[in-house]
C-alpha cells in the first residue's frame, strides 16, 4: 500500500503540476498586491429592516490583477490563508475600511462597517492589536466596526475565542456570527460568547418563500434564539422581495443581498444612498 502511494505521487499529471505552479505563483504575486494596492474593496449595503435604511455596508474583498482582471475572494482568500499572506491582507482591508467609513462620516454619510475576519487571523494572536491599529489610523470609533467571523472559526479553539471577543468587546468593537445556520456549532459555545448579531447563513434564506415554510421556520427559530441571548440579526442573501418581507415579518433586524444591493465599488455606494433616499 505504501509502494503504492508513493507510486501515486510519483507520477503526478502534468496538468496537477502545473495547476500547483500557478498556485505558487498566484500566491507570490498576491504577495506584491498586497502591498501595490492592487487589492480593490466592495462595499454591499445592509438595511435596517424596521426604517428601510441603509445602516452599514459589509466590506467584499477584490483583487484587480494585472492579467486576470478582477478577481473574487473564492480565487485568493483561501490561498492568503495557506501562504501566511491573510494577516497582511486583513490588515489592508481594516486600513482601507475604516478609512472610507471615516471619509463617509466626514461627509455626512454615518455608516457601520463590517469586516471579515478569516480564522487564521484568531489564532495568531495580532486580531486585537490589528484592529485597534486600524481604528487608531483613521479615527473611526470602535463602536462603527462589526468584525465578522464564521461559527467554525470560533468552534475551532473556543477558550482563545473567548478571551478575544472579551478583549474586541470591551474595546467597544462589535462581533458577529457570519454565516450562522451553515455549520453545527455548539450553542452553549455561542450563547456565552459576547455575540452582537447573527448573521443568517444565505441557504436558510434562499428558501424563506413564503411564512409557511420549513426555512421560515428556521429563521423563525434563530430569531428567538437571538432574542433570548440579546442578539440581533441579519438575514443574508436576501434576493427577493418576499424572501425581505418574511425576514422582516419574522423580526430580522438587518438585511443583505442582491435583492437590495449588490457589492458595489465605494464611489458609486454614495449616489446609490441619495437615489435610495429620493425614493
Ligand atoms: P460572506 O462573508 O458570506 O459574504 C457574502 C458573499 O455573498 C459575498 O460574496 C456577496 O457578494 C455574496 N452575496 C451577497 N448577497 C447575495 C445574494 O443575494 N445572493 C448571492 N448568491 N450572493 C450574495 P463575495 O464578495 O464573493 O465573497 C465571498 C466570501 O469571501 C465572503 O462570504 C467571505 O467569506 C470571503 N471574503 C470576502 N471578503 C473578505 C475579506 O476581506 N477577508 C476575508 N478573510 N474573507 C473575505
Ligand atoms: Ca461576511
Ligand atoms: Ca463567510
Ligand atoms: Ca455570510
Amino acid at each position: 500500500a505504501k509502494a503504492a502511494g508513493r507510486n501515486r505521487v510519483r507520477h503526478f499529471s502534468p496538468d496537477l503540476r502545473s495547476a500547483v505552479q500557478q498556485k505558487m505563483q498566484l500566491a507570490a504575486e498576491l504577495r506584491d498586491a498586497i502591498e501595490s494596492d492592487q487589492l480593490v474593496l466592495h462595499y454591499q449595503p445592509v438595511m435596517h429592516v424596521p426604517t428601510g435604511n441603509c445602516s452599514g455596508v459589509e466590506a467584499l474583498v477584490r483583487w484587480q490583477h494585472p492579467e486576470r482582471g478582477l478577481l473574487p475572494p473564492s480565487e485568493f482568500v483561501t490561498l492568503a490563508e495557506k501562504h501566511d499572506l491573510i494577516v497582511p491582507l486583513t490588515r489592508w482591508v481594516l486600513a482601507t475600511a475604516t478609512r472610507q467609513v471615516a471619509a463617509w462620516d466626514a461627509a455626512g454619510l454615518p455608516l457601520v462597517i463590517g469586516v471579515n475576519i478569516s480564522a487564521h487571523h484568531f489564532t495568531t494572536g495580532t486580531l486585537v492589536q490589528d484592529v485597534a491599529d486600524a481604528l487608531a489610523c483613521s479615527g473611526l470609533p470602535p463602536e462603527r466596526l462589526v468584525l465578522e467571523l464564521t461559527e467554525t472559526s470560533v468552534a475551532e479553539d473556543p477558550k482563545r475565542a473567548a478571551a478575544q471577543f472579551a478583549e474586541l468587546r470591551i474595546s467597544g468593537v462589535e462581533v458577529s456570527i457570519d454565516d450562522f445556520g451553515r455549520g453545527f456549532s455548539s450553542l452553549s459555545q455561542l450563547i456565552s460568547l459576547p455575540v452582537g448579531v447573527l448573521k443568517i447563513d444565505r441557504s436558510l434564506v434562499a428558501g424563506a418563500n413564503g411564512r409557511a415554510s420549513e426555512s421560515a421556520a428556521a429563521i423563525a427559530a434563530v430569531v428567538g434564539l437571538a432574542d433570548a441571548f440579546g442578539m440581533r440579526t441579519l438575514a443574508e442573501g436576501v434576493e427577493t422581495q418576499e424572501q425581505l418581507a418574511v425576514a422582516a415579518e419574522l423580526g430580522c433586524t438587518f438585511a443583505q443581498g442582491y435583492g437590495i444591493a449588490r457589492p458595489m465599488p465605494a464611489h458609486d455606494l454614495a449616489t446609490w444612498m441619495v437615489r435610495r433616499a429620493a425614493g
